[in-house]
């Protein structure tokens, strides 16, 4: 579904995939509204103005607020301390109308940022971010798992049906927020997993042996047409701006013209990164049905 084909490999549509979620969290919220009187409400913080940030958190905002639900936006001072922020989420933490937490990253030098994030409430971690929800995933137990993962296993779902069991996944990055949630996702779904990182040392010979490769690099163009078996499905999360006939672009880890021999992969714009936003929804509606379980008659 939602897919064009590039002379061979079929390419997946995230944008539409994304929009899909969206509207089925909007219903989901607008039942939850009927039926409880209540929607779910995020916070997001962003501190300084980083122009890049503020983009991010103003479409986070304005996805929210289209999605039915509330979005409490702190546009905080670069000069604010660690101590005012954790005491705004503290306060976020106690506010029963606030069922997920985001802050923005990456923070001003000045602060902590992982005393930041193991200050949020884990039941309202919706990037997935503290270490109990790490502890969680990688326990099998529930979890807000964080964002880019969770769309990148949807999109996956969604092109080889349920059950990813048995397929060998590799997953290029070990990051705290990309490589290791998405191994560990990959793994409660039986797939057999390889990491490759920056230190690895056969990475080539390693990705093509994937039925499913994940690009989490950073790295434009890292991973080649002989990278790739042909028949794999190629998940592509690199963002990367490079200079290309004198005008900017966005493109991803994945030489992508020379992966015309994949079954699928995700284009760069347009892939996983329009998921992102949307998981961050879903989370936040995960993380209010959890606080709010319904209770049987
Ligand atoms: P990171 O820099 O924290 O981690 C990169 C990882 O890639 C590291 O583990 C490193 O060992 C590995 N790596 C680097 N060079 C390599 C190489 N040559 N061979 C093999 N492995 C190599 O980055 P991150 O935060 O995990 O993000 C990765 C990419 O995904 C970035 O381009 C980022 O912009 C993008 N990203 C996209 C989204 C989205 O919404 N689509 C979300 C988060 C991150």
């Amino acid at each position: 579904m939602g897919m064009d084909r590039m002379a061979g490999a079929a390419v997946i549509d995230g944008k539409r995939f994304a929009a899909g979620l969206l509207e089925t969290i909007s219903v989901d919220v607008a039942r939850l509204k009927d039926e409880t009187g209540n929607v779910p409400g995020l916070a997001v913080v962003l501190l300084g103005a980083d122009p890049a940030s503020a983009v991010y958190v103003g479409s986070k905002h304005r996805q929210t607020v289209a999605a039915g639900m509330r979005s409490f936006k702190y546009e905080l001072p670069e000069e604010t301390t660690e101590d005012e922020l954790m005491t705004l989420i503290g306060r976020l933490n106690a506010d029963p109308e606030v069922h997920g937490i985001l802050v923005q990253l990456p923070l001003p030098a000045h602060i902590d940022a992982g005393a930041v994030i193991q200050g949020i409430n884990p039941d309202k971690d919706v990037d997935g971010f503290h270490i109990s929800n790490a502890g969680r995933l990688a326990t099998g137990q529930p979890a807000l798992v964080p964002c880019t993962p969770l769309g990148c296993l949807m999109l996956l779902k969604d092109r080889l049906g349920a059950d990813l069991s048995g397929l060998h996944a590799v997953v290029i990055g070990k990051s705290n927020i990309v490589g290791k949630p998405m191994a560990q996702l990959l793994l409660s779904e039986n797939c057999t997993v390889t990491t490759v990182h920056s230190r690895s040392r056969n990475t080539p010979e390693l990705c093509r042996m994937a039925d499913i490769l994940i690009a989490a690099a950073g790295r434009p163009g890292l991973v080649r047409g002989d990278w790739i078996k042909p028949g794999a499905v190629v998940v592509d999360v690199g963002i990367n701006r490079v200079e290309r006939d004198g005008k900017s672009r966005i493109v991803g880890d994945v030489a992508f013209e020379e992966a015309r021999h994949a079954g699928a992969i995700t284009p760069v714009p347009g892939g996983v990164g329009p998921m992102t936003i949307a998981c961050l929804l879903s989370n936040t509606l995960t993380a209010f049905r959890r606080q709010h379980p319904v209770k049987a008659d």
